[in-house]
């Protein structure tokens, strides 16, 4: 077994060797601009967009015209919420979204309700899901837009798609699924599950960082959106800049091996995070998940050490990459959003740690985790009882 051991695959992904492998001959020799239409070089490059789309468009049920490249969910996130209040406008201003979103998305709903859109925030329950019924008493004739993530990256909990999509296909209004964290982790498809706009990143499902793509759905109903990036038209106008042809091959070699090796994978990983989970709470006292078990990705634990702090955790199994429910911005650690949506104090929100198990985890590295952060855990609540008595007794 090697050290460090990585268990934060919600943040990013290793590489896949094999999606490296199909990567390496566009770094290389076919180095062609996909967008050159008179020589050998443009047209090989064009011809791998091309395949790497349709990978992608039959991973999520799609058609590969319905796919526009960006450089990754951010951009994606962007270019579809912004795309679709610019492209809308005359419709209504009111967009919905929930609070647990990931910033790409808070953000950009920020940003519009600077320009004159209105945005309701959806809470959540303690369980991470938001309320169907508060979603529809939510809608007005002027709502354009929903956006609501398939699964959380904190906490794994998965939305109910498909009945979200339903209201929306009800009150004649778009949804817009961030995916990032369930494509090629779970079975996802835009026809059953009634997404009209998805944002996918490669390098959360084995694949190269800075590249990504937009399902823009073409009929019942034709989705427009207005380009945020102008320039030589790239993408049928809806994002220009040259196309990153190795990030896209990438991509689209991860989707052809997330469609072939998915069922058996997501078990396999499911099995491993259901044993870090038992060691845990077997060896353990006031260990609690955060969030739904039921409605969750495979590979998210999401769990707290009531009374440990995760900075001094995180310290404490150093040689284990996992991340707290903590988020740095600037110089202050400010307790997670997400946990604080589901109703967890400052204090149970710093005592969290997230694990986040993917396909190059081993049995073996699970059972080392759990036991590190077993030792660790008690260590550490046993020093905070002896400093709680010493200075009871020092008072
Ligand atoms: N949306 C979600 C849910 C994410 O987890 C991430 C990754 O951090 C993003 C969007 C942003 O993706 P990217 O890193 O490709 O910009």
């Amino acid at each position: 077994m090697k050290l460090p051991i990585y268990l934060d695959n919600h943040a990013t992904t290793q590489l896949d060797p094999r999606v490296l492998e199909a990567m390496l001959p566009y770094l290389s020799d076919k180095f062609g601009n996909a967008a050159s239409r008179s020589h050998q070089f443009g047209w090989e490059a064009e011809q791998a967009v091309e395949a790497a789309r349709e990978q992608i468009a039959k991973l999520i049920g799609a058609s590969s015209k319905e796919i526009i490249f960006t450089s990754g969910a951010t951009e994606s996130d962007n270019l579809a919420i912004k795309g679709v209040a610019e492209a809308y406008r005359k419709k209504g201003n009111h967009i919905m979204t929930a609070v647990t979103e990931h910033k790409a998305v808070l953000d950009c709903c920020k940003h519009l309700e600077k320009h004159g859109y209105r945005v309701t925030y959806l809470p959540v329950a303690a369980d991470g899901l938001i309320s169907l019924e508060a979603l529809q008493n939510a809608f007005t004739d002027k709502t354009i837009l929903v956006t609501i993530m398939y699964a959380n990256n904190e906490i794994g909990v998965l939305q109910p798609v498909t009945e979200i999509a339903k209201l929306c296909r009800e009150g004649g209004v778009l949804f817009h699924c961030d995916a990032v964290q369930a494509i090629g982790k779970i079975p996802v498809d835009v026809n059953r599950d009634g997404i009209d706009l998805m944002s996918i990143t490669a390098h959360k499902l084995y694949g190269p960082k800075g590249v990504g793509a937009l399902y823009v759905r073409s009929k019942n109903p034709r989705v427009e959106i207005a380009a945020q990036i102008d320039g030589g038209g790239h993408e049928r106008g809806m994002r220009s800049g040259t196309l990153n042809v190795p990030g896209i091959v990438g991509l689209g070699k991860a989707c052809e091996i997330a469609m072939s090796e998915l069922p058996e994978e997501s078990r396999g990983i499911a099995a491993l995070r259901d044993k870090l989970k038992l060691q845990l709470e077997e060896n353990l006292d006031d260990v609690y998940v955060n969030g739904s078990m039921e409605h969750r990705l495979p590979g998210n634990l999401n769990i707290r050490f009531d009374g440990v702090d995760s900075e001094s955790l995180l310290m404490g199994i150093n040689d284990i990459a996992v991340s707290t429910g903590a988020a740095c911005t600037a110089a202050k650690i400010e307790p997670s959003y997400v946990l604080k949506a589901l109703g967890l104090t400052d204090e149970q929100a710093n005592s969290t740690l997230r694990f986040g198990i993917g396909r190059f985890n081993t049995e073996a590295e699970i059972d080392y985790a759990a036991e590190r952060v077993i030792d660790t855990v008690k260590k550490l609540r046993e020093l905070s009882v002896s400093f709680g008595i010493e200075r009871a007794v020092g008072q």
